[in-house]
């Protein structure tokens, strides 16, 4: 019997979202409430794909306070270019392809809002493409799963919009050659940044994947016998409550970044390095005032996955309550309608996995995807 499985990835998809929404319940009837992984997509997808946290994948941001090894050392002179030009998104961005080509890196780099006289204190984590064989390593990532029970399998190519990504599987699947299929898409994060989970544009967007769904779903019963399918995402939205200004709280102290501290303005976190003792005490004492966030405690860390004994992210991490975004931030200048990486315990930041097949064992965590997927695997060698 030929059997074909496809986990589709639909980043953003929360629980919350799909509660108020219609999408495939006629399909997709086992539906299950999944706690996120604390962090971004950044964090989320390396774990989808490895079944390990943070603290053993070692993808917690995007930046690390690494001036030795920052590859971002040749960019100092820009800081004193006119901002208005060199600070545009499609500038940086294009700054940021360059920068990805010279040094070789594969894996998907932006250099957001940090500003450029920041950047050279800072090393990249995402230099190597994560969804490829070794993308992990050492941690074995799904591509080195499927490699090492020699299974024809499609992965998407996340360089590609999500249309491509979805012709280009289809192509493979009327091949009839593989058995497995990891399709991932993004548009939808990006759509409910700006209009959040309530937005009239969510269902729309819905009904397009669902349509695409049922197309991929009825090319691949015409080449298998049986087709099984579960989408998945890694976090919710949360509408925006009020922005705060962290930075400028910190930065109006007597202290010199790159010499007292650095720090890192994610869009929910704020993560500190402190290099005099009486400078991170003064810094921890201006965070524990500002109202809507909170220090994360060595237990939450721990509880979290986020643990690192080198303090290799900061050790120091400032997490707003859910729907108090930092802006500005390193991320942007100002705050989205809606934005992710608040306290997985909150309702907005469950993700999702909805399924055709009822799993063995109900994924709890964004991390159990990962162990979903390798046990198909293992039916697949086993003819299962
Ligand atoms: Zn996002």
């Amino acid at each position: 019997m030929k059997k074909l499985h496809i986990f589709m990835f639909i980043d953003a998809l929360g629980w919350e979202v799909l509660q108020r929404h219609k999408f495939l319940e006629d399909l997709l009837p086992h539906r299950y409430r999944v706690e996120m992984q604390l962090g971004y997509s950044c964090t989320a997808i390396p774990t989808i794909l490895t079944g390990v946290g943070p603290e053993k994948h070692g993808h917690l941001s995007f930046y690390y306070y690494s001036p030795e090894t920052s590859p971002f050392r040749l960019l100092k002179p820009m800081q004193y270019l006119p901002p208005s030009i060199f600070n545009r998104w499609r500038v940086r961005h294009m700054i940021s392809k360059t920068i990805a080509r010279i040094k070789g890196y594969t894996g998907y780099f932006e250099l957001y809002s940090m500003p450029f006289a920041k950047l050279p204190y800072f090393d990249y984590i995402e230099k190597k493409d994560i969804f490829v064989a070794d993308g992990l390593a050492p941690v074995s990532n799904i591509a080195d799963e499927i490699k090492k029970r020699g299974i024809k399998a499609h992965i998407t190519n996340w360089r590609n919009s999500e249309a491509e990504n979805i012709q280009a599987l289809t192509r493979d699947i009327d091949k009839g050659e593989i058995n497995f299929a990891f399709l991932y898409t993004a548009a939808m994060d990006s759509l409910l940044h700006r209009v959040t989970k309530n937005g009239a544009e969510i269902q729309h967007k819905l009904n397009w994947y669902a349509e695409k769904i049922r197309t991929v779903l009825h090319t691949a019963h015409s080449r298998y016998d049986e087709v099984s399918l579960a989408v998945m995402s890694d976090h919710g939205m949360t509408t925006l409550t009020q922005p705060v200004d962290v930075k400028s709280r910190i930065e109006k102290l007597p202290f010199r970044y790159g010499k007292d501290y650095a720090a890192v303005y994610d869009s929910t976190i704020a993560r500190f390095w402190f290099f005099k003792p009486h400078v991170g005490n003064t810094i921890k004492h201006v965070l524990e005032e500002i109202k809507n966030a909170h220090i994360l405690t060595e237990k939450e860390k721990i509880k979290y996955r986020i643990y690192f004994p080198d303090n290799k992210f900061g050790e120091c991490f400032l997490l707003m309550d859910p729907g108090y975004q930092i802006a500005p931030s390193d991320m942007g200048t100002y705050a989205l309608p809606g934005m992710h990486g608040f306290a997985p315990e909150h309702k907005d930041s469950y993700a999702a996995y909805c399924s055709t097949e009822k799993p063995d064992k109900a994924p709890e965590w964004v991390g159990d995807f990962f162990r979903l997927m390798v046990g198909t695997l293992d039916d697949i060698v086993a003819g299962n």
